[in-house]
């Protein structure tokens, strides 16, 4: 007998036949899926009925930096190395329980939208898997490394990121994963990217950075290497298959191969790029080179949200009004940039990212009875052309329902909302008192 039997909705596998099954069920056991299909007689200890509503696999945030959601609205409208210049004094005030309640506000945020998974790189780590293992999510972490030419903070940041590594990789019955996480190569230098490369290599962990993400970034690593940033981070023999890089909006057409020939995993964050103007990333150039590039908000200081279904629909206008073509990007495709393809980036295809038998049950619903989203004709559209995070009606990680008809079972949203604001507000008072 299966635990959950999500029954009779309108189920979107996203396997490699990407199969839309009409009144389509699936069943869970022991958190995995054993069986999806049109005629599934299972009996099960909850029965979910799906009538009405789109069944899909649990979006994947290849890229945000979660605990950056006590910060949201805090610096807007700034080009982004003035931005970073102005959120580092703040973060520099940041205690472990403020990042463990930003933590838990981003985990309340994206339950509540679908996000099932993500890709984080942050401080005070341990504090962040403690709220993701609350939560019930799914995620890969990785503790921010950061130099900015000061050696000692090389050495502190590298010692954190591997302690990080060593007590918190598997835990939560491995919903959270972790990797090594260096910031960029404009704030790393190559002793420090190769330490941590060995260091991945040693731990078989990925390696979760930034590149190519403003023109400043590019004219800086010429500036000081001779070389734009991939070419930089491929002369040094630091990319590879495990590297997940956020933006990789600056390339030219011999870095997107380079890109493709090492296996590099570029993630995708238009609404942050678009917000700080750094640029419009070459997806559909990156896409046709055979480059599985995912979807991320990048932190919800920069974006201001953590909600997947605008950031879909972001990444479809953005490339089609940048390229003036309307099938730069199709919505099915960036329904796989954001399941299958946040998969593979974070080397977990074999686990999420679709509803097959045996992968690990992260599922999402999706109510379809608003007048936003009637009528109903094609499906992938709307999620990605008419939904909102807000449409998301149940949420499953590991076989283990999280959200039910809205209401969160593993979180209390009330309290989350009260004690971040209060900390949010203490932490904006200790920089107003160190001014
Ligand atoms: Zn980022």
């Amino acid at each position: 007998m299966a635990d959950v039997l999500v029954k009779d909705g309108h189920v979107i596998t996203m396997d490699s036949q990407r199969r839309i099954l009409e009144r389509g069920s699936v069943a869970i056991e022991g958190g995995k899926i054993t069986a999806v299909g049109k005629d599934v007689e299972e009996r099960a200890d909850t029965v979910i009925d799906a009538r009405g509503k789109v069944v899909l696999p649990g979006l994947i945030n290849a890229h945000t930096h979660l605990s950056m959601t006590l910060l949201r609205g805090v610096v807007d409208d700034m080009p982004l190395m003035e931005w970073l210049e102005t959120i580092w004094p703040i973060e520099k005030n940041l205690t472990a329980q403020d990042c463990y309640l930003g933590a838990l506000l981003g985990c309340l945020e994206m339950i509540k939208s679908g996000t099932t998974c993500f890709a984080d790189q942050y401080f005070f780590m341990e504090d962040v898997a403690r709220a993701v293992e609350e939560a019930g999510l799914r995620a890969v972490l990785s503790r921010g490394i950061i130099e900015l030419d000061d050696p000692k903070r090389r050495e502190t940041t590298i010692t954190e990121g591997e302690r990080f590594v060593k007590t918190c990789h598997g835990m939560a019955n491995g919903r959270i994963l972790t990797m090594f996480g260096p910031h960029a190569a404009y704030t790393c230098s190559p002793e420090c990217l190769m330490r941590v490369k060995e260091l991945a290599k040693k731990y078989t962990v990925g390696v979760h950075t930034h590149i190519a993400e403003t023109q400043e970034e590019v004219d800086k690593i010429i500036k000081k290497y001779g070389k734009r940033p991939v070419e930089h981070l491929d002369s040094i023999n630091f990319l590879g298959p495990e590297v997940l890089a956020a933006h990789c909006i600056w390339l030219t057409e011999r870095e997107i191969a380079v890109i493709q020939k090492q296996g590099v995993k570029p993630v995708h964050n238009p609404v942050s790029n678009m917000k700080t103007a750094s640029g419009v990333a070459p997806v559909p150039e990156m896409l046709a080179a055979g480059i599985p590039v995912s979807l991320g908000t990048d932190g919800a200081a920069s974006n201001n949200s953590l909600d997947m279904f605008s950031e879909m629909k972001f990444a479809a206008l953005l490339s089609k009004a940048h390229k003036l073509d309307p099938i730069a990007l199709p919505a099915q495709v960036v329904l796989e940039m954001a399941t299958i393809n946040g998969a593979i980036a974070l080397g977990l295809q074999d686990k999420i990212g679709s509803l097959e038998v045996g992968k690990k049950a992260d599922i999402v619903m999706v109510d379809m009875k608003k007048p936003h989203l009637a009528p109903l004709h094609n499906v992938i559209s709307h999620l990605v052309y008419s939904a909102v995070g807000g449409d998301v009606d149940t949420v499953v990680v590991d076989g283990k329902v999280l959200m039910r008809e809205r209401g969160v079972l593993t979180l209390d949203e009330v309290k989350v909302l009260e004690e971040t604001q209060k900390a949010a507000d203490d932490l904006l008072a200790r920089r107003e008192a160190a001014k």
